[in-house]
């Protein structure tokens, strides 16, 4: 799974709050996620993250190559 900093993550399973959408708050070999419903943020392993999402929103804030 490819996924950086801003985009939106869409899951399998619903988070209590009823949304399925996080944005990635920070990456590594534990991605930080921001729920885009309550905006509770949780910490998890990349590993199982990749295993539970379903859709990847790639940011408009991406940044652009310096030319
Ligand atoms: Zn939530």
């Amino acid at each position: 799974m490819n996924y950086q900093i801003h985009d939106i993550l869409t899951l399998k399973k619903k988070h209590v709050c009823g949304s399925f959408d996080w944005a990635v708050l920070r990456t590594g070999a534990e991605i930080k996620l921001k729920c885009s419903g309550c905006g509770r943020e949780i910490m998890i392993l990349k590993k199982d993250l990749d295993r539970r999402i379903v859709n990847i929103t790639k940011s408009e804030k991406e940044e652009k190559p310096i030319e």
